[in-house]
């Protein structure tokens, strides 16, 4: 068997006549950016957030980026983030010319521990950016609760949680500004790049609106200097497509992680666990292995025909990127650790249940003979 780590044309195969369609459409109204198209997208992906704002943007790291701007976030700031994310996240907050502040991680969880957040506090953090890592959101009424306490704005990075709840309320929907990534790969993935902010705040909304796209208000007329970060009308319309799709394609995921959870036998296998406070949308699935077979195993499980990933297989402080921070590996213990020990299974709606039951039948296999070699 052959399988690959997600499947997008199988996804595309499923629905290629709504798509055709309404590429169809925009080409037909030549409504490229900004239109109807994006607008429509718009409104709707704010109502299945459960907000009353949606400004569309260029890609999931302008979301962040543009929701700091608006924040007024810049030099001379902090901005508090998780040790373990993709790059995107930090990169957003030193793109302002903030400082990024790292917190390590909850082992359980993979997201930012909010127990050590407070320390990392100082009289100039302006903002935390938690990450909904893997799709499962973080600990956000401890972070809230921070948040107020201290006057600090919370930005949420739900690239990777689209749809996924927290005590009942949307990812994204949660603090000041929620931050989406429309990156094929993601949950509601665009064929090509996009990103949203959703927020309650109109004239937060409608400054976003007018950074992302060149400072303007009319025109010729520019407030600020901006940047030119638009979704295009393309990609909306296939967003807005895929979104009527997205919630039976959240519980196919969710169906296929508790499967994995059954036959994933192998007790040096730790499944992700799933909070009793979210609704998981697990973009991705990832285990815990002992660190010393993890990387056999990947290779072992190619051979097998199963693709992998690693998110991440370095902490975000421990790259050469942020050497300049001066940080040791022993200063985010449970995100170093984390790095050398999660692998990521093959994870998409499409994922059937023989699929499934063979990657766990490979996974117990190769880890109970690398277990034993170990000894
Ligand atoms: C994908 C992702 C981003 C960035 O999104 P792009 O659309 O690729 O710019 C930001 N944060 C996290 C956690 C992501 O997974």
């Amino acid at each position: 068997m052959n399988l690959p780590f997600v499947d997008l044309k199988a996804q595309y195969e499923s629905i290629r006549h709504e798509i055709d369609d309404a590429i169809d459409a925009v080409i037909g109204e030549t409504a490229f950016i900004g239109g109807p198209f994006v607008a429509e997208f718009e409104k709707s992906f704010a109502e299945f957030c459960g907000v009353r704002h949606c400004v569309g943007v260029g890609n999931g790291t302008d979301a962040l980026y543009i929701a700091l701007k608006t924040l007024n976030v810049g030099p001379g700031d902090e901005v508090i983030t998780a040790a373990n994310s993709f790059i995107a996240t930090s990169e957003a907050i030193s793109l302002t010319g903030a400082r990024v502040v790292f917190c390590d991680i909850d082992p359980q969880t993979y997201n930012i521990d909010a127990t050590m957040i407070e320390a990392k506090i100082s009289d100039k953090t302006r903002a935390i950016v938690p990450v909904h890592l893997f799709g499962q959101p973080a600990d956000m009424d401890r972070i809230l609760d921070l948040a107020k306490r201290h006057d600090i704005r919370v930005v949420e990075d739900a690239a990777q949680a689209v749809g996924a709840t927290y005590r009942g309320r949307p990812a994204g929907s949660i603090g000041d500004v929620g931050c989406f990534s429309f990156y094929p790969g993601k949950n509601l993935g665009a064929y090509g790049d996009g990103g949203a902010i959703v927020t309650n705040d109109e004239d937060f909304a409608r400054r976003a609106r007018m950074f992302a796209n060149h400072g303007r208000v009319a025109k010729y007329d520019h407030m600020v200097e901006g940047v030119n970060s638009r979704l295009d009308g393309l990609q909306a319309a296939i967003l807005s497509v895929k979104l009527r799709h997205l919630p039976a394609w959240t519980n196919a995921r969710r169906k296929a992680a508790e499967q994995y959870r059954t036959y994933l036998a192998s007790t040096d296998v730790i499944p992700p666990t799933e909070m009793p406070e979210v609704e998981h949308v697990y973009h991705l699935y990832v285990v815990r292995v002992p660190a010393g077979i993890r990387d056999n195993l990947r290779e072992q499980l190619g051979e097998d025909g199963v693709s992998t990933g690693v998110h991440y297989p370095i902490a975000l402080p421990n790259l050469p990127a942020y050497r300049y921070l001066g940080h040791g590996e022993r200063d985010f213990a449970h995100s170093t650790k984390a790095s050398h020990e999660i692998l990521s299974l093959p994870m998409f709606p499409e994922l059937t249940e023989d699929q499934i039951t063979y990657v766990c039948d490979r996974v117990n296999a190769r880890v109970a003979a690398l277990a034993q070699d170990e000894k």
